[in-house]
């Protein structure tokens, strides 16, 4: 589920979601499921979505929140973005190419 429906952002506020969230953590002793960690930050994970709004613990699953970002396909989010990844010597490469293209649209 990469786009998030106003009504499940909602969900994800309210206190129904926040009670079984706890629960969650708790039975998973506050440990990433995935990779073994204890990481301050933890999220709960839809195993699936078929259940959403009325889960039960089955259902949900404790990830930090790279294992959960792995396993939804998606990139971690970091501090400064996706660029931070690229080795230095690529930054440069691509800011010239960047220039590059500006300078020939003149
Ligand atoms: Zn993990």
């Amino acid at each position: 589920m990469t786009t998030l429906s106003p009504e499940y952002e909602a969900y994800l506020d309210s206190d129904v979601w926040q009670a079984k969230r706890q629960v969650i953590l708790a039975r998973d002793e506050y440990t990433c499921q995935r990779c073994g960690q204890q990481p301050r930050r933890l999220e709960v994970h839809h195993r699936h979505y078929w259940s959403l709004y009325r889960e039960e613990p089955q259902d949900l699953v404790t990830l930090c929140s790279r294992c959960h970002a792995a396993l939804e396909g998606r990139p971690v989010q970091r501090r400064g973005g996706w660029i931070l990844f690229f080795p230095r010597k690529w930054k440069t490469w691509l800011a010239a190419l960047v220039l590059a293209v500006i300078a020939s649209g003149r």
